[in-house]
């Protein structure tokens, strides 16, 4: 899943292992790897999260990941 990856993140705030993509950008979890692309550093390295985290996250998801309703 690549939906939101235009976000960009403030390095500021991250640990080592967020920066690396290592651990989730919300809870610090290394385990189970987090998958979800959930936007950018400035040096363009990418930062995951866990799905879970990533739905808190980005509430505000595009609607072709959730589904459209069939017209
Ligand atoms: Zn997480």
């Amino acid at each position: 899943m690549d939906w939101l990856g235009m976000a960009t993140f403030d390095p500021e705030g991250l640990s080592f292992a967020q920066r690396d993509g290592d651990a989730c950008v919300v809870c610090h979890k290394r385990w189970p790897r987090p998958r979800v692309h959930v936007g950018r550093l400035p040096d363009s390295s990418r930062v995951l999260a866990c799905p879970d985290c990533a739905e808190a996250l980005l509430p505000a998801m595009p609607a072709t990941v959730v589904g459209l309703p069939s017209r």
